[in-house]
């Protein structure tokens, strides 16, 4: 028999697999999925067993043996092995790439180089004798460690030792002791009666044992009940009353108690929206529905409902969240709603612990994951819905390789269930609106809160005007005014910075001109370096210009704060206000996000400052102002979808203020008030921007009415990057049809990275079924030939930044 293996070689120009013969004695246990470790050339290398068949091409003197098992139980299913090969193929990767995405990392294959002796130690220098100790082999580190890398060198070409490449197996079960009472109660009293009757606890505890035979309890347990000793414990196991066992246990990520809730008296609208779901539960069929929501108006509710049902009828749900609106507050829902059967899945949790959610689910033991992006890829076999709440979040793509949408997987699998998928949002994409009235997904709407309450009062102040008064601070009077007032009534505020785009683009302080690209409709670029303006879609420049082009200001400069910067502005302001701050610096530690919420929940503070995390999740009921300090930096990134983002993040900490009793009213700072985005956001009027921004992007020609893809080649040298990406345009012209748009090459919008120097391609297109097939072919071509001279080349289908 022979197994099909994809190899762990990313770097080897070939992706197929490879076949290696399986020996007699793992015939019977090796099945597709698992993993295995393969000699390949000079290393031995971890695969994933893709097949197996009864032959196999290779001349028989030339196969080789796989040499050992690493998983007698699959680690990837017949679906998920499937879905790879899609993968591999639509996001155009290796398949291993894609293989590695269907497990947790702790069972990412880790390598060690390790050094054997092959001699008698005696004939080593004393240094290599030293860390060989009384062993014949050890780690390559060790010796590195010890500044020995000379010697071994001069060892190896002596022939004394040899370096061989270990595949590590990581992903240790974490189990515990227990003790396991003999269940023949007649042996357990023979071995009583052979205990001499000095030995009266012996004895004690035997005929407890009579009690309980055939039970299991941790030794600690056992202590306490009986009041003795544990030597007495161990002398009695080894008479044999009793045998240590070890059971597998959970490192338990949770670490507060839930009270358990029940369902809520739907409104209307989440009546009807729940009712056109549970029919296509009931149909077993597969079928998008976009939920489109206000902020407040009970989407969850929904979401749980509908996973209630799918439990009821034995199946499992995939709940999606965005890595950052993950809070406790949000798991705490689907816990309090189904328990132990819900798994966690997200980046704050420790390897081991994301392993034991991970085997939790392939058991069997849990039958709801509430998890970020990669949760997509959770071992369910009877899935009964998807859901992606805030469907819209970037963070739904991958931005490195496979470069997948969770959004595409979500359909390819609710295909293979036969089961919905739920697409949540306040602020849907635009592609997921423009889908939905086509009709392709299916359009839910919720208008109103779930509690009845109004939306907050939003206030746009002109920081242009603020400038022209003399407040020359990041607070405008307004601002400052509504925070005097919370901070009187200790109630809460959460003050928003926007930093996306930070001190990235020049801006005008008086009349808030934002210099742009005159072919694109783009925000221009500084670039500190050399003091330039640059446009990253065409590749046009200026230099920074000295005034402003439409007023002739000289208030011209590049633009952006920071966070610590605020804060320390607000104790200016506001000596006797507590301010938490979150944002990276703050919250890197593991758990300390929670800690801070629960700071600020607790009434600890009186003003939350920080980044995009803060805009999603905050449901308390004190926070009744909401302060955005500059909505434009958003506004004017180098990116299509600047408006759709700066919308979608206006109304989500809009959202934040005013949830529950009291009223909510939010200010939010700009030097462009009159833009559509801002001004349709004050009015929280999604379907007219959803309008508006389609006519722009027709005009400009970018996505949904255009597809993108990029390709990039970066190398170190910075001629032979603009030779290759050059090339690479012309070969890509050549072999697409005129229909499609090819920009560039030009620098990327990160010209230099790790020093290596980017340039890139933009291929515009509508329904292009050659697209695909064309980019494998210059994947292929760049394999065979241009990764050996140091170019890497990346394609993005549907990239989120450009
Ligand atoms: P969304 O996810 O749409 O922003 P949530 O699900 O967080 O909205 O709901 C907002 C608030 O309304 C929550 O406190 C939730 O418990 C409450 N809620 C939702 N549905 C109902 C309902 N049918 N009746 C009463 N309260 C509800
Ligand atoms: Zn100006
Ligand atoms: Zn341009």
């Amino acid at each position: 028999m022979f197994a099909q293996v994809i190899v762990d070689v990313a770097a080897y120009p070939v992706d197929r697999p490879f076949d290696y013969r399986i020996p007699e004695s793992l015939q019977t246990v090796l099945e597709v999925g698992s993993r295995v470790k393969v000699p390949f050339g000079p290393r031995n290398v971890l695969g994933f067993v893709v097949g197996i068949r009864a032959e196999t091409d290779v001349p028989t003197n030339k196969v080789r043996n796989i040499s050992e098992v690493l998983d007698v139980e699959p680690v990837i299913n017949a679906e998920l092995l499937q879905l790879a090969k899609w993968l591999k193929h639509e996001t155009i990767c290796f398949e291993i790439d894609a293989l590695q995405l269907m497990i947790p990392s702790a069972l990412r294959a880790k390598y060690e180089k390790r050094v054997h002796l092959h001699v008698a130690s005696e004939q080593l220098p004393p240094m290599l004798q030293t860390v060989f100790g009384t062993k014949t082999t050890a780690p390559l580190q060790q010796f590195e460690k010890a500044g020995a890398l000379p010697l071994i060198k001069q060892a190896l070409r002596l022939g004394h030792v040899t370096i061989e490449n270990v595949v590590k197996q990581q992903g240790k079960v974490k189990t515990e002791r227990y003790v396991f009472i003999e269940s023949d109660v007649e042996k357990l009293v023979a071995i009583h009666d052979s205990v001499s009757k000095q030995a009266k606890k012996q004895r004690e505890l035997i005929a407890w044992m009579q009690q309980h035979a055939g039970q299991m309890y941790k030794p600690a347990d056992i202590c306490e009940v009986t009041n003795i000793g544990v030597a007495v414990l161990h002398s009695v196991i080894e008479r044999g009353a009793a045998t240590f066992v070890s059971q597998e246990v959970y490192r338990d990520p949770f670490t507060k108690d839930v009270h358990k809730t029940t369902n809520l008296q739907l409104t209307d609208e989440q009546d009807l929206a729940l009712l056109a779901i549970q029919k296509k539960l009931d149909a077993q069929q597969a079928h998008t529905f976009l939920l489109h929501g206000i902020t407040g108006s009970g989407k969850t509710e929904i979401y749980l409902q509908a996973i209630e049902q799918v439990l009821a009828e034995g199946k499992e749900a995939i709940m999606l969240v965005p890595e950052i609106a993950l809070t406790p507050q949000m798991t705490e829902r689907f816990r309090s709603r189904f328990g132990e059967q819900v798994a966690v899945m997200h980046s704050g949790l420790s390897t081991g612990e994301k392993y034991d959610e991970w085997r939790k689910i392939q058991k069997g033991e849990v039958k709801v994951v509430v998890g970020a992006r990669s949760a997509i890829f959770v071992p369910f076999t009877n899935v009964g819905i998807i859901i992606l709440d805030e469907e819209h979040e970037s963070t739904y793509k991958q931005e490195d390789v496979p470069r997948y949408h969770a959004r595409d997987v979500a359909v390819w699998r609710s295909q293979y269930h036969n089961c919905p998928v739920v697409l949540g949002s306040a602020t849907p994409s635009l592609e997921s609106f423009a889908r939905a009235k086509k009709g392709v997904y299916t359009l839910l709407t919720l208008s109103e809160r779930a509690k009845q309450q109004s939306l907050p009062t939003v206030h746009v102040v002109d920081l242009r005007a603020e400038l022209a008064s003399g407040n020359r601070s990041m607070f405008s009077t307004v601002l400052v005014d509504a925070m005097r007032s919370r901070l009187a009534r200790r109630e809460q505020i959460v003050l928003f910075l926007n930093r996306r785009g930070y001190s990235s683009f020049v801006l005008c302080r008086d009349c808030g001109t934002v210099v742009q690209c005159k072919n694109c409709d783009i925000s221009l670029t500084y670039h500190r370096t050399n003091e330039n303006l640059k446009c990253h879609y065409c590749g046009y420049e200026e230099m920074l210009p000295q005034q402003c082009p439409s007023c002739q200001s000289e208030h011209i400069r590049y633009f952006g704060t920071g966070t610590q910067k605020v804060e320390e502005e607000i104790h200016k302001l506001f000596p006797e206000a507590r301010v938490l701050r979150m944002d990276v610096d703050t919250t890197s530690k593991k758990g300390s996000h929670e800690q801070l919420l629960d700071a600020f929940g607790n009434k600890e503070a009186d003003i939350l400052l920080g980044t995009q995390m803060i805009a999603k999740g905050l449901d308390f009921p004190d926070i009744t102002l909401v302060g955005v300090l500059s909505a434009d930096t958003s506004l004017h990134l180098p990116d299509y979808r600047a408006a759709e983002k700066t919308f979608q993040l206006l109304t989500q900490v809009s959202g934040r203020a005013g949830r529950h009793d009291k009223p909510g009213e939010v200010v939010v700072q700009t030097y462009t008030p009159e833009h559509y985005a801002i001004e349709l956001a004050k009015a929280q009027a999604y379907v007219p921007f959803y309008e508006h921004e389609m006519t722009q992007r027709r005009r400009s020609g970018h996505p949904p009415y255009y597809y993108i893809a990029l390709v990039q080649i970066s190398h170190e040298d910075v001629m032979q990057t603009i030779r290759y990406a050059q090339e690479m345009a012309d070969w890509l012209r050549m072999h697409l049809p005129q229909s499609v748009r090819i920009l560039g090459p030009t620098a990327s919008s990160i010209a230099r990275l790790q020093n290596r120097y980017r340039y890139q391609c933009l291929i515009k297109y509508k329904i292009e079924p050659t697209l695909i097939p064309t980019l494998h072919a210059l994947i292929a071509m760049y394999r065979a030939e241009w990764a050996k001279l140091g170019v890497q080349l990346t394609v993005d289908l549907d990239p989120s930044m450009i």
